[in-house]
């Protein structure tokens, strides 16, 4: 798994899936995209989201390794761990939500950069 040097020089991996973190933006970040997305959408889920945000947010303590490219916050998760754990809990609350939150968050996280500028 280490063979390849510039992927040990590296180091930037996410704690939860141990991939390399290419395009690293924050928990905080995510938060205020999908927080927009909500508020457009389905404002009555904010507060339950604000729930699972705090959870999120504990891993943010946990390293010291790759810097947000947004807000230059230091963190250690990949912005799809983060994404895929708010897929999960929109699967639980919002059943109907989930198509629509896959169509805008892509898990690329392409769309979120027009909730992420507002
Ligand atoms: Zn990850
Ligand atoms: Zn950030």
């Amino acid at each position: 798994m280490y063979s390849n040097p510039s992927y040990q020089d590296n180091g930037r991996l996410c704690l939860l899936c141990e991939e390399a973190i290419t395009n690293p933006i924050c928990f905080a970040c995510i938060r205020k995209g999908i927080i927009n997305w909500l508020k457009e959408n389905n404002p009555d889920l904010i507060n339950s989201f604000d729930d699972i945000s705090k959870s999120l947010e504990d891993y943010t303590d946990m390293g010291e390794k790759t810097t947000c490219i947004l807000c230059r916050r230091k963190m250690q998760i990949c912005s799809h761990c983060y994404t895929k754990e708010i897929f999960e809990w929109l699967k639980k609350e919002k059943p109907s939500l989930v198509e629509e939150f896959l169509d805008m968050f892509n898990f690329e996280l392409k769309t979120l950069y027009g909730y992420l500028v507002r």
